[in-house]
């Protein structure tokens, strides 16, 4: 395998990275020129963030609701009422909501149902919601907690539709179609949301390794991938970056700005007529209980108590918050350490812990993660 082949299929395991373009991917005339990142004419765009202890904000633990079959997407009669299930999107949650959202739109469109209960008002309930309600459904969200309370406001926000989405060991092998047609669908949607005030857009993403990075399946890289869908990962020369380890790749990739992002759909919500109630779902009968016939359960980790759900678990993560440069638009990742800088700050992470249901930070893993970053960032020319 050559260089350049093995760049492309080799992900780390501490990054929630986007599809990996192949070796088809478009012809190298076809590719954007990487003349301006040339550090020997005195100019790169890859400004050092300020790295300190004393920078950092805040420190969370969000727990990635895991099912080793993937997201549950099926549809249930109980009693009188039909629960259309779209929960359990491991480190993918952000990146498919469009996508099982679609699903579980028709779904529910099945039914000839137009008033809707849908519970939860995380990413993923806020994109079915709004789906529905394009679909001209009367939504009505029942939920525990609204954003920020929510493991959504608490992740990463990268376009990484095949992070922990699965054990692909246990999945079916149908289930990469179902992954690929929600992929497909989130993605397109995510190109009609750039340019609104930032909440998703476009940027560099680089990984810079002193040995080439080796992939370890299902821990935080990418199972699946979609040719051709981003822009294709390059490795870079010494003379294109300032980097002093020799390793280095650059892609472009989507991000999502979390807070304006939740904001923004919660607010079209509600805009669009959605109702959104404060309400714990703590058995099924309160479902019963509910004055809609079609439910639509988008509760993430919530689900599982209420549904019996065994194969529901955490994979919990850490990022720690620094004070937000305007100057810093772009990702990193290297051994044991990442940060992605967005609009509410550079957030460095994130670790994945099967099975922990423990929220509380440690800031021993803030020290180790800073310090690695701090180290790489020192060692920088320019
Ligand atoms: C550290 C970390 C980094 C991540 N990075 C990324 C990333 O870069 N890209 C990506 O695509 N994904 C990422 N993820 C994964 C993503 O955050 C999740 O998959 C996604 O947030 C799940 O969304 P959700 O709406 O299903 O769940 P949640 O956000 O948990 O929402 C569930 C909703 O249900 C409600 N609820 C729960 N229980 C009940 C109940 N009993 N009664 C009523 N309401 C209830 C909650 O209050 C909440 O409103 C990351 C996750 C973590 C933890």
């Amino acid at each position: 395998m050559n260089r350049r082949n093995f760049f492309e299929k080799a992900v780390p395991a501490s990054f929630a990275l986007g599809a990996i373009a192949s070796s088809c991917a478009p012809k190298t005339q076809l590719k954007y020129p990487d003349k301006h990142f040339y550090i020997g004419q005195g100019y790169h765009q890859i400004p050092k963030p300020r790295l300190s202890m004393d920078r950092i904000v805040k420190e969370t633990v969000g727990l990635r609701p895991f099912r080793a079959s993937g997201p549950r997407l099926d549809v249930e009669q109980l009693g009188n009422k039909t629960i259309v299930h779209n929960y359990g999107h491991g480190g993918s949650g952000w990146s498919l909501s469009w996508g099982t959202g679609n699903m579980a739109r028709n779904n529910v469109l099945k039914t000839g149902e137009k008033k809707i209960a849908l519970l939860g008002c995380g990413t993923v309930g806020i994109a079915t919601a709004r789906l529905l309600q394009e679909s001209g459904c009367e939504v009505t969200i029942y939920t525990k907690d609204v954003p920020p309370n929510v493991t959504s406001n608490l992740a990463t926000g990268t376009w990484s539709p095949a992070s922990r989405v699965c054990d692909k060991t246990v999945a079916k092998p149908e289930f990469q179609k179902i992954w690929e047609e929600a992929t497909r669908f989130s993605f397109r949607r995510f190109q009609f949301l750039l340019g609104m005030n930032d909440i998703a857009c476009w940027a560099e993403e680089y990984g810079v390794f002193k040995d080439a990075p080796v992939y370890i399946p299902g821990a935080g890289g990418e199972d699946f991938e979609i040719e051709g869908l981003l822009p294709e990962r390059v490795a870079l020369s010494p003379k294109e970056h300032p980097f002093r380890d020799a390793n280095v790749t650059r892609r472009t990739n989507m991000m999502f700005n979390i807070p304006t992002y939740l904001r923004h759909h919660l607010q079209d919500f509600t805009m669009f007529g959605g109702k959104v109630k404060i309400q714990e779902i703590k058995k099924l009968e309160d479902i019963d209980a509910l004055p809609e016939k079609v439910v639509v359960n988008c509760m993430g980790l919530g689900a599982k108590p209420v549904f019996n759900d065994q194969e529901l678990t955490p994979v919990s993560g850490q990022l720690s918050c620094l004070i937000p440069q305007s100057d810093i638009n772009y990702k990193l990742y290297t051994q044991g350490a990442n940060f992605i800088s967005r609009k509410d700050g550079i957030y460095i992470g994130s670790n994945g812990i099967v099975g922990n249901w423990d929220t509380t930070p440690s800031r021993e893993q803030t020290e180790k993660t800073v310090g690695i970053l701090m180290k790489l960032i020192e060692n920088m020319r320019g």
